[in-house]
C-alpha cells in the first residue's frame, strides 16, 4: 500500500463558531476520528487528537498558536494518539488510568488496527503490527458538571458513559455547540466494546435528548443539526424499546 507524506496526512477545515475540523482522510471513514479545534479568547481547546501516527504539533500549526487544552472525549486509540504532545491533558476520571497506561488491548487498537483500516498508510516507520498509543497521564481529571473555560467560551462536561465508562460530551450553552464523542454520531454506533455498558448507554442517550444542542460535532462522521440530533436519539431509543 502506498504511504502518505506527513504534510499530507491531516486535512484542516474551518467551520462556523470558530470550530475547525482536523481529520485523517486516509483512514477509512468508520475508523476515522474527528479531531476538533476550538478557538477561545484566552486559550484554545482540542477535542481528541487522532491516531497519533503523524505529529499534530509538527504538521498542524493551528494547534500551537495559543495555549491549548487537549481533552479526550474517551480513550480509544483513534481519539488519543497525539495527547502526549500537549502539556494540558484532560480526561474523565473513569478513564484516567487508560490515558496514563494505554495498551493495544485497552485502547482497542487490538483488534481494530490493521492495514485494512487505511486507504493509504501513514509515513515510515509506521507498522500496524506494532502500532501503540503513547502514555499521556492527565494533568486535570474531569467530572460531570465541570467547565472548560477558554476566556469567552465555556464548555460544560457532560458525563456520557455507555460506549466507554469515561466518555464525555462538551456543551457550550451560549452557542448550542455540542461535541458528542462516540456516544452519538451520524453513523453506526459501537455499543459492544469490552467496557461498554447498555444501561449506562440508555441513560446517557435519555440525558442527551434533553440538551438543547444546535449543532453537533461527533467523534466520527460529518457534523449535524440539532434537529437531526434529536431524530437520531429518538430513533435509537425507539429501537431499544422494541428489543426490550
Ligand atoms: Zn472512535
Ligand atoms: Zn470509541
Amino acid at each position: 500500500m502506498r504511504r502518505i507524506a506527513p504534510k499530507d496526512w491531516y486535512q484542516v477545515t474551518r467551520l462556523d463558531d470558530d470550530v475547525t475540523s482536523i481529520c485523517e482522510p486516509f483512514i477509512r471513514e468508520f475508523y476515522r476520528c474527528n479531531i476538533w479545534h476550538v478557538r477561545g479568547r484566552d486559550s484554545d481547546m482540542l477535542v481528541d487528537s487522532g491516531m497519533g501516527v503523524v505529529s499534530l504539533r509538527e504538521w498542524v500549526p493551528l494547534v500551537t498558536e495559543r495555549a491549548l487544552t487537549a481533552v479526550a472525549s474517551h480513550t480509544h486509540f483513534d481519539h488519543i494518539g497525539c495527547h502526549h504532545e500537549f502539556e494540558c491533558r484532560c480526561v474523565h476520571a473513569a478513564e484516567a488510568d487508560l490515558l496514563a497506561h494505554p495498551t493495544r488491548v485497552n485502547t482497542l487498537a487490538d483488534p481494530y488496527v490493521a492495514d485494512e483500516i487505511f486507504d493509504a498508510l501513514p509515513p515510515e516507520p509506521y507498522l500496524s503490527s506494532t502500532y501503540a498509543v503513547k502514555a499521556a497521564p492527565a494533568t486535570r481529571l474531569l467530572e460531570d458538571g465541570d467547565h472548560i473555560d477558554l476566556g469567552d467560551r465555556v464548555f460544560e462536561v457532560i458525563h456520557t458513559p455507555g460506549h466507554s465508562p469515561g466518555g464525555i460530551a462538551l456543551f457550550e450553552e451560549k452557542t448550542g455547540v455540542l461535541f458528542s464523542g462516540d456516544i452519538l454520531y451520524d453513523g453506526p454506533l459501537i455499543e459492544d466494546t469490552y467496557h461498554a455498558n447498555a444501561d449506562d448507554y440508555l441513560a446517557s442517550m435519555e440525558r442527551l435528548l434533553r440538551l438543547p444542542a444546535r449543532i453537533v460535532h461527533g467523534g466520527h462522521f460529518p457534523s449535524f443539526s440539532g434537529e437531526r440530533y434529536r431524530t437520531l436519539i429518538m430513533d435509537w431509543l425507539a429501537d431499544k424499546e422494541k428489543t426490550i
